[in-house]
């Protein structure tokens, strides 16, 4: 009978085709991401490896085998690397990863051609392959403070690969400078055997941490403008409860800050929907310029944008607002070179205690921005039932509210 390896390399060179192929269909069906190529192309250096090991007899001598082989190899564990550098933009620098493995690849070639050395020359590949494998991991599980399951699971799974591409590794190592059979044999099995298991399973959590990414990328769709890409109504919505709710239960400040453009119709009426559309980017521009790292701004309607601003005071929250309606009416707001002047009216409400979603924090700001708009314009407002100003200039809860 052949020798059972010759069945294990089949079945890895239709394993790593295979897989090639799906890294291919998933780059041209979901969203052209370069990192599917990368991996596609990895696959596929490492289906053309493994029929090179099936045709070893045709190569015209060992070296010229050996180094093919390795090499390839190494195209697999490099383009692996830089599939999740340029996924989660982490990681080393394409360029030292090719240096690292072309000194592997030279160490290989020494161990090879000049001073022959059975072990290293077997070693350093598997080695490679664990420490990018790790490495890999390191650079799924840091990209973003809380991991998605199908990180963690590809990462689990990289890890594993690892550890037993570590052992294959060390048993290669074992059969010192001029080789030997036990050791050789040993390690044949360890590598052949747990690679087809360990590529697929590697492929289907990478593939999984994809689709996750995708299903992400649509939600995220759904909760932007396109035209300014901020939170739309619903992404406000869905944002604003969450704080709403931590207000509560934390017993912090909470305040809600409406905002909307004054006369905006007639800059669409005068310069036509292309310049509206502009003057609406350039307004959602001045107000992104101000917020902090923890408000959430959004567009809630065709000119009107909302700021929900924790652990901010009423008082805080009026100045903010007159520090932003100045800044609307000072920022140029150019149209064929000529400024155009731009103003917009606020409407500011807190957290009241009787508040019981954030919609009715929102009805009130809405109530107070109807005001601005009716005392004149570009100017901020409050609902003033539900605060009175004391002597010293301060804000308190009017009896009965907050
Ligand atoms: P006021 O000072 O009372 O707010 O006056 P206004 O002209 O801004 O009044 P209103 O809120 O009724 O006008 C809103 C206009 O915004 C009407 C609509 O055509 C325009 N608009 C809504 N969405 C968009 C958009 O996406 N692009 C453009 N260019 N215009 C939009
Ligand atoms: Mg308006
Ligand atoms: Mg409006």
């Amino acid at each position: 009978m052949t020798n059972p390896l010759f069945y294990i390399l089949i079945a890895l060179t239709l394993t790593t085709a295979t897989i090639s192929l799906i890294f291919l269909m998933v780059w041209w069906f979901l969203g052209r991401k370069p990192y599917a190529i990368s991996w596609s192309l990895g696959f596929l250096a490492a289906t053309v490896q493994w029929s090179c090991n099936l045709l070893a007899t045709s190569f015209p001598n060992f070296e010229s085998y050996w180094l093919t082989v390795n090499g390839l190899a190494l195209i697999l564990i490099v383009l692996g690397l830089i599939g999740h550098r340029q996924r989660t933009r982490r990681g080393p620098p394409g360029r030292w990863v090719w240096l690292a493995a072309g000194a592997v690849f030279g160490a290989i070639a020494w161990a090879t051609l000049v001073d022959p050395h059975v072990g290293m020359r077997t070693a350093l590949v598997p080695i490679a392959a664990a420490v990018s494998l790790f490495l890999s991991a390191r650079i799924v599980l840091v990209h973003r403070a809380k991991p998605r399951p199908a990180e963690y699971a590809a990462a689990v799974m990289m890890l594993i690969l690892g550890a037993t591409q570590l052992v294959a590794g060390v048993i290669a190592g074992m059969q010192g400078a001029a080789g030997d059979e036990a050791w050789q044999s040993l390690y044949l099995y360890v590598n052949f055997l747990t690679l087809p298991a360990g590529y697929s399973g590697l492929a289907m959590f990478v593939i999984l941490m994809l689709a996750s990414d995708l299903l992400e990328q649509m939600k995220e769709v759904a909760i932007r403008d396109q035209l300014t890409n901020l939170l739309n109504r619903r992404g406000f919505i869905e944002h604003g409860k969450l704080a709403f709710a931590s207000a509560r239960r934390s017993n912090r400040q909470l305040s809600v800050i409406m905002t909307d453009i004054d006369r905006f119709k007639q800059v669409n009426d005068e310069f036509g929907h292309a310049v509206g559309d502009a003057a609406l980017r350039h307004f959602a521009e001045v107000l992104r310029s101000a917020r902090r790292a923890e408000d959430i701004l959004a567009r809630v309607g065709g000119e009107e944008f909302a700021l929900v601003l924790p652990g901010t005071t009423i008082e805080d929250a009026i100045r903010i607002a007159d520090d932003l309606c100045s800044r609307v009416e000072r920022t140029a707001f150019r149209v064929n070179g000529r400024r155009q002047p731009l103003t917009a009216s606020f409407g500011v409400a807190g957290l009241s205690r009787n508040d019981e979603e954030l919609a009715d924090m929102f009805l009130r700001a809405d109530r107070a921005l109807y005001r601005s708009k009716r005392d004149g314009r570009n100017r901020v407002d409050l609902e003033s039932s539900q605060f009175v100003k004391t002597a010293n200039g301060r804000l308190e809860p009017a009896a009965g509210s907050g």
